[in-house]
């Protein structure tokens, strides 16, 4: 270990480690490029949160930092092009990722050409002196850009400040053993490093900037505080003791600055806000330079044999990297640190953001785990846990599958830090059951969380279906409401100016679909008369129906009695008019004065028994004259061919007397008064222009009595030609 000189007090945090720290295997020399290779497999999964969405087809050709995959929300980040290529696939593939499952990734073919596409610059400076600090945040968000310590949470997001920061905090820790990926850039790249520092600390207004780097690496400690020396603002590399994990957010905060970050609380509620030194350097290519994430430094060791770092594209196949470290047997291979990192189901996946350092791992070094022991409670993980937990309880309730109670004992505040199996003298892999236990708990959420949106949007289904139902009832109910007095009065034929005006108007819409002018239609509609008539008719009306209405129901009931009397009198009058009538018309069919055929057609039957009811009643006649009581009234007697009497018998004599009765009866009902309905009479027909206005009721019975006399007349003057 390399003895430093410690210039600011430090605050040391609860537990923590000495794993071998395994560096100079790989800080010896500096970063290489990695040559370009031949196929990249690109997750679209780069950060937490959403994954990028495609905006690229199978086929197309694409320029280096050309846009893959735009960010699909806040907690997102967009994905690029690592170099020039032609896009060949666009599917599931697995990952690197311990679960060993598939995600979707872009798979590009290279072309070796390595064409940048043209490169805009964004003034970030500008958009900060206007006060668009949102502006600058996109554009990272665009390009790319997410925390590169493991956690890859997009960097947009932690620089989102309403107030000024108090301290920025810059994590150089690298605690993990193996890993020297930063050690190397800070070493090599300080200068972009501080430009990155100067950027955050400008969008956040800290106040203070402290620089964390363990005591193992004085080489990236010299060359940060030698560019800091020209910065032109204030900066503080600070050495922290070698010991894992202070390169945990919340245990180089305790470190640096004494605060300890409780559970469920942000460092930036309490002032403090940490990036790591690859994140800095990230938003400093991507502001300056214009250049999205698509590379990073990566530490190839262990058992290797060439180990050291490269720059390599993202997505460049795990094989490619051993194949240029120089693998010299097959073995298992830890993607990360050998605390934190997790043995690769594949090494055909692609390298991602958080991908910092590749282990082929080696007997010597990497001893086949022994077997696990029943937990003898020793305590040993409680003391080396850096946040505080009690280890043994929490593996106790995940193997228990007792979520609800390891999540009450803050498993969540858990790093997977991997202290407490280090240490564990039962050889148990704690942190296998912890991530086991976070993610039951995550699939619950998910699930609840589907189960919640999908409650909900069946109770807005039936909410909508509720107000569309009560709107329909209001229409309706708005249909059938009564109009307003103004539109009532507009309908309501009150007089009959109103309803000539209704006639003229309707009169007026037929004459103009014909065509015809409204001077033609309007003059009928003037005759006063006319008017006077419907106005006349419609009083009387209206003064029957008040009549009707003021009637009490027995009233009511007996006007239907009386009316029904009335109308069955009527009918028996209309009946007896008709039987006069047929006679009549017999008599006409009689006389030799018209021909025959041109007479209606009757029933031969019926008109001999006429002529017989006619002869009896001249027998009657003549016997009368003869000195029998009954006098007879004189008739005319037509010129009529004189016929042969027949015999008379009871049975027409008797159909006689009924014809005479029901004269009789309609006589009655005549000299009554009543307004008894008649049978329809023909009656000539007068031009309407010419009659005088009377009253029609009682036209309609003065042409019911002359028709009955008229018949009455023919049936008398049929008897007295047979005579
Ligand atoms: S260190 Fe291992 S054996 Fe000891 S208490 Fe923790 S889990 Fe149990
Ligand atoms: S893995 Fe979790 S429980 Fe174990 S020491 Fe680290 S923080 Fe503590």
């Amino acid at each position: 270990m390399t003895t430093m000189e410690f210039t600011r007090q430090i605050f040391p945090f609860h537990g923590g480690v000495h794993p071998p720290e395994m560096k100079d295997l790989s800080n010896r020399a500096p970063i290489v490029k990695m040559p370009i290779p031949n196929k990249l497999v690109i997750p679209l999964q780069q950060s937490i949160g959403n994954s990028a969405q495609p905006v690229v087809n199978v086929g197309d050709v694409v320029l280096k930092g050309q846009l893959l995959a735009a960010s699909n929300g806040t907690v997102s980040a967009a994905v690029h092009a690592p170099t020039s290529g032609k896009v060949i696939a666009i599917d599931a593939q697995q990952v690197a990722h311990p679960s060993g499952l598939a995600e979707l990734c872009i798979t590009l073919e290279t072309d070796g050409r390595d064409e940048w596409i043209a490169k805009e610059k964004f003034d970030w400076q500008a958009a900060m002196a206007r006060g668009d600090a949102k502006a600058v945040r996109d554009y990272l968000q665009e390009m790319g850009v997410v925390g590169q310590g493991g956690a890859v949470f997009p960097s947009h997001l932690k620089l989102f400040g309403r107030e000024a920061l108090e301290t920025l905090v810059i994590n150089g820790a690298e605690c993990e053993p193996y890993i020297t990926c930063d050690d190397r850039l800070m070493r090599e790249r300080a200068l972009e490093i501080v430009a990155g520092i100067s950027i955050v600390r400008q969008m956040l207004n800290a106040k203070q900037v402290l620089i964390g780097i363990e005591d193992n690496k004085p080489e990236a400690v010299a060359a940060l505080r030698e560019v800091l020396k020209t910065c032109g603002f204030a900066a503080e590399v600070v050495v922290v003791p070698t010991l894992y994990p202070s390169g945990g957010a919340k245990q180089l905060i305790k470190l640096l600055t004494n605060i300890e970050v409780p559970s469920g609380v942000r460092s930036t509620e309490l002032g403090v806000q940490c990036f790591n030194v690859a994140t800095v350097y990230s938003i400093y290519a991507a502001l300056e330079q214009a250049e999205p994430v698509i590379s990073r430094i990566v530490t190839l060791t262990g058992n290797v044999e060439r180990p050291g770092n490269v720059e390599a594209l993202i997505g460049t196949p795990i094989d490619d990297l051993l194949k240029f470290a120089g693998v010299k047997t097959a073995s298992d291979y830890i993607y990360g640190g050998p605390m934190m990192g997790f043995t690769l189901p594949s090494t055909k996946v692609g390298l991602t953001k958080a991908g910092n350092c590749v282990i082929a791992m080696d007997a010597a070094h990497f001893p086949e785990k022994p077997r696990e022991m029943p937990c003898i409670r020793c305590g040993e993980c409680a003391v080396a846990c850096p946040a505080e937990l009690q280890p043994m309880d929490l593996y106790w309730f995940a193997r228990a599958k007792n979520f609800g109670k390891a999540q009450e004992w803050n498993l969540f505040d858990c790093i997977e830090c991997g202290a407490c199996a280090y240490v564990c003298p039962s050889s148990i892999q704690l942190v296998d059951y912890y991530r086991f236990a976070k993610s039951e708990i995550w699939d619950a959420e998910r699930a609840k969380k589907s189960a919640d949106t999908a409650r909900e949007r069946h109770e807005f289904k039936q909410f909508r279906e509720e107000r569309e139902k009560e709107e329909k009832a209001a229409r309706l109910a708005a249909k059938s409401a009564p109009k307003p007095a103004a539109a009532v009065a507009d309908a309501a034929p009150v007089d009959a100016d109103d309803k000539a005006a209704k006639i003229r108007a309707a009169m007026a819409r037929a004459a103009a679909a014909k065509g015809e002018t409204p001077a033609e239609i309007a003059a009928p509609a003037l005759d006063p008369e006319k008017a006077a008539k419907i106005k006349a008719a419609m009083e009387k009306r209206a003064a029957e129906k008040a009549e009707l209405d003021a009637l009490s129901p027995e009233e009511k009931a007996q006007r239907d009695l009386d009316k029904k009397a009335k109308i069955e009198a009527a009918m028996a009058a209309a009946a007896a008019k008709k039987a006069a009538k047929a006679a009549g018309e017999e008599a006409e069919v009689a006389a030799p004065a018209e021909p025959v055929v041109e007479k209606p057609a009757i029933d031969d039957e019926k008109a001999a028994k006429i002529r017989a009811a006619m002869a009896a009643a001249a027998a009657k006649k003549a016997a009368k004259a003869a000195g029998e009581a009954a006098p007879v009234a004189p008739v005319e007697t037509p010129a009529e061919p004189v016929v042969e009497k027949p015999a008379m018998d009871e049975e027409k004599a008797a159909k006689i007397r009924a014809a005479m009765a029901a004269a009789a009866a309609k006589k009655a009902a005549k000299e009554a008064g009543e307004a008894a309905p008649v049978a329809p009479v023909e009656t000539p027909v007068e031009p309407a222009g010419e009659k005088p206005a009377i009253d029609e009721e009682k036209a309609a019975k003065i042409r019911a009595a002359m028709a009955a006399a008229a018949a009455k007349k023919a049936a008398k003057q049929a008897a007295e030609g047979k005579e």
